[in-house]
């Protein structure tokens, strides 16, 4: 049996940490582990804050300046981790089916919907993500499971991460996509693609876990490139 700590030791020079722990009998949508009748526990791994940044601001596939160099730094070492457990490795983009990230994060992290239509977690606000999760053949031993509580948007009267968008692109309740984009490729220099987005800056949740500059200017590069792709 693997102790939760010796996975959170192998993620630790990487700036990962795990985010919760599922059973298998509790797994959402379970054609994505169809015919998987080994996997017994599913982790889920992530970052808080820029602890991730150290390690992969360092590494080959952020050098390259190839596509996708945060997704192919997360296969390396999720890939890497699972085979040294003995199990595998599944991305949130790899599909379809796609994993049900999201669902499954509810289930046993400490996140909640947000107005920004982005998670909020109780103690990292809205800097955080989830890279990979390691399906596991065996069950961990020193699990401890999220605290429970309410969402910090509940208790949030002022709600200022709805007047911080320059585009208002939160403001009819839902994320107005093309809004945001709009702005962000008229100004390379405006503070959201800079230092992140604004309303996301606002929120008073896990102020010290906000992105470093330079990840967050990542982030936003990425996110108007994929969006100027697709279009
Ligand atoms: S500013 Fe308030 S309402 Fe907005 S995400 Fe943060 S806690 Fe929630
Ligand atoms: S990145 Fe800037 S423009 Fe886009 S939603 Fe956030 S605050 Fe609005």
């Amino acid at each position: 049996m693997t102790d939760i700590s010796e996975i959170q030791e192998l993620l630790k020079p990487h700036g990962l940490i795990v985010r919760g722990v599922l059973e298998a009998t509790d797994i959402e949508r379970a054609p994505i582990i169809d015919g998987d009748t080994d996997t017994r526990q599913l982790v889920l791994v992530g970052n808080a804050g820029s602890s991730m940044w150290a390690s992969f601001s360092v590494s080959s596939e952020y050098g390259d300046a190839l596509p996708h160099g945060l997704d192919r730094w997360s296969r390396r070492i999720g890939e890497d981790i699972a085979r040294q457990l003995d199990g595998r490795a599944l991305f949130p983009w790899e599909g379809p089916p796609y994993p049900p990230f999201l669902a499954w994060a509810k289930r046993v992290d400490q996140v909640f919907p947000s107005p920004v239509s982005m998670f909020i977690h109780g103690e990292y606000g809205l800097w955080h993500a989830y890279r990979f999760a390691l399906a596991l053949p065996g069950r961990c031993s020193g699990i401890i499971g999220a605290p429970d509580g309410d969402s910090p948007c509940l208790q949030c009267a002022d709600q200022p991460c709805l007047d911080a968008c320059p585009v208002d692109a939160f403001s009819v309740g839902n994320y107005r996509v093309g809004r945001c984009l709009d702005y962000l490729e008229a100004d390379e220099e405006s503070d959201c693609r800079q230092l992140g987005c604004a309303a996301r800056r606002a929120c008073p949740v896990g102020r010290s876990f906000t992105y470093q500059p330079d990840h967050a200017r990542f982030h936003m590069e990425a996110f108007v490139k994929s969006c100027l792709v697709k279009q």
